[in-house]
């Protein structure tokens, strides 16, 4: 069983000093893999004081020496790889096979989009008799969810070390092992003392840390209900805050739609990671013809996703993460059937042992029910009927989310019109790859603030105008 009792300040791990341990449970077997030792409010403290310290040094590093200390931070993250997907086999249920294929090339190719842009940014700007400058925003209070951890960590890690900020991490204490091997990394890269530190905590640090008064900007990704409650904590210093926060995406099939493609990809996007991606498209909007034809290939589509133990790799779907969010979802089922959504396929597995959820597909979904708007987080995924493309922006438009969606049509210049109608911070257009160069981040519930490469710095920068600076 792995034990993380230290958290990480001023270059060095250090004990934690308080008893508070929360232990974390491999949801495939139900039993304690690891415990984690809660900071105490003097450790966030010392974390706080020592990215103080981190960043007032910081601050003044020469743009050659954040790229040199990104470099080496990747070549230290590369080779943990493998130690990486296992622990989130283990800690979160995370199939190896996506473990290695996502969970590590995300935060890698994230490395480099935010070396790449280091170079893109207008560091300095002569306006009129001003002189505009983009300075570092100081000390960034990072919280992370569990779902994918080591690409939430370092979308807010390199963008901070690439603006010149310092930063202290709480990820989530449900999957602590990806961020403690990250830390391993920072730690074997050399970077400066105190520019980024890592602090274990559940809610209440979390809250802790985001109303100190040492922090001064906050970089959130999670549920909408806690970003709520952080910005409103926010609220009584103006922090600065970046939320990214749930969704409810759709995936709309237009009528020249190829199906053979789009359902296939679109079960991949509902299901993988068990659904619980805060981009993963839980709704799937074909026109009504289409229906019984996009019922039939989704099925076939998602009898491939197996699950089983998340350490085998052929296994294509492990359990969801925690007993609450199988309760959750379970629950969510339970109320879709009882709203008259009809289960085509999955629904509670029957397992005696696991938090595992199967893949599942509602039909006769109607726009009011729960199944419709929320976020499950779950391998479920709502099939709705439109009659036109009004009736199909306004169904993915309705959640009041704005995360992700995508779109099929046999005629490009038709999908990214109807990609323009969705309110959405990005839109995928025929299973095209999702770029990690570009903005990242949603619109409405899902959010505000961007990463990724040079949106991700300019998101931690701030405007300085000196006027009639020679
Ligand atoms: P969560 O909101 O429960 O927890 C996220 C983090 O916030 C954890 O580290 C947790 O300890 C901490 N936290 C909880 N309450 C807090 C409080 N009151 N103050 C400060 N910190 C607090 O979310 P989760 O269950 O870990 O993750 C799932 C959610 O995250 C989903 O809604 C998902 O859509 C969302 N998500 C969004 C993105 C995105 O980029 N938009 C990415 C991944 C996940």
């Amino acid at each position: 069983m792995n034990i993380y009792d230290h958290f990480y300040a001023d270059g060095r791990f250090i004990s934690v000093a308080e008893g508070r341990r929360h232990v974390v449970v491999n949801p495939a077997s139900e039993t304690a893999c690891a415990e984690v030792a809660l900071c105490g409010r003097g450790d966030v403290d010392a974390a706080i004081k020592s990215a103080r310290r981190g960043f007032e040094a910081w601050r003044h590093s020469r743009l050659d020496e954040r790229e040199a200390a990104l470099r080496r931070l990747k070549a230290a993250l590369e080779p943990r790889a493998d130690e990486i997907a296992a622990l989130l086999a283990v800690e979160m249920g995370c199939p190896v096979w996506l473990g290695g294929l996502m969970q590590m090339s995300m935060p890698l190719k994230g490395l480099d989009f935010a070396i790449e842009g280091l170079s893109q940014i207008t560091w300095e700007e002569r306006v009129g008799n001003g002189l505009v400058e983009r300075v570092p925003g100081g000390v960034v209070a990072a919280i992370t969810p569990w779902n994918f951890p080591v690409h939430q960590i370092v979308a807010k890690v390199a963008a901070a070390v690439a603006a010149g900020c310092s930063i202290v991490v709480k990820p989530s204490e449900v999957a602590p092992g990806a961020a403690w091997a990250f830390m391993q990394a920072v730690h074997e890269a050399g970077l400066a003392a105190g520019v980024v530190n890592l602090v274990w905590g559940d809610a209440d640090v979390g809250e802790y840390l985001v109303t100190h008064a040492g922090v001064d900007r906050i970089s959130f990704t999670g549920s909408t209900a806690v970003g709520q409650r952080i910005m409103a904590s926010a609220a009584a210093r103006l922090t600065p805050v970046t939320l990214e926060l749930g969704g409810k995406s759709a995936a709309v099939l237009l009528d020249d739609a190829d199906l053979a493609a789009a359902i296939p990809a679109a079960a991949r996007m509902g299901l993988a990671n068990s659904g619980q991606a805060c981009v993963s498209q839980s709704l799937l909007l074909v026109p009504r013809p289409l229906r019984d034809e996009a019922i039939a290939r989704f099925q076939q589509a998602a009898a491939g996703w197996v699950l089983g133990d998340p350490l085998d790799p052929a296994t294509r779907l492990g359990p969801v993460a925690t007993a609450a969010q199988h309760a959750h979802v379970n629950a969510m089922i339970a109320r879709a059937q009882e709203q008259g959504a009809m289960c085509v396929m999955g629904g509670p597995t029957g397992l005696s042992r696991g938090y595992f959820v199967a893949p599942t597909l509602f039909s006769n979904v109607s726009p009011d029910m729960e199944i419709a708007r929320r976020e499950v987080f779950g391998p479920v995924v709502a099939l709705m009927t439109y009659e036109n493309e009004h009736e199909a922006a306004d169904l993915a438009n309705a959640s009041g989310y704005g995360l992700s969606g995508a779109v099929w049509s046999g005629d490009p210049a038709r999908a990214v019109s109807f990609a323009r109608r969705l309110k959405t911070g990005q839109v995928v257009i025929n299973g095209a790859a999702q770029n990690l160069a570009t903005p990242f981040g949603g619109w409405g519930l899902s959010g505000f603030g961007r990463e990724n490469g040079r949106f991700g710095i300019e998101d931690m920068l701030s405007f300085r105008s000196l006027h009639g600076a020679a």
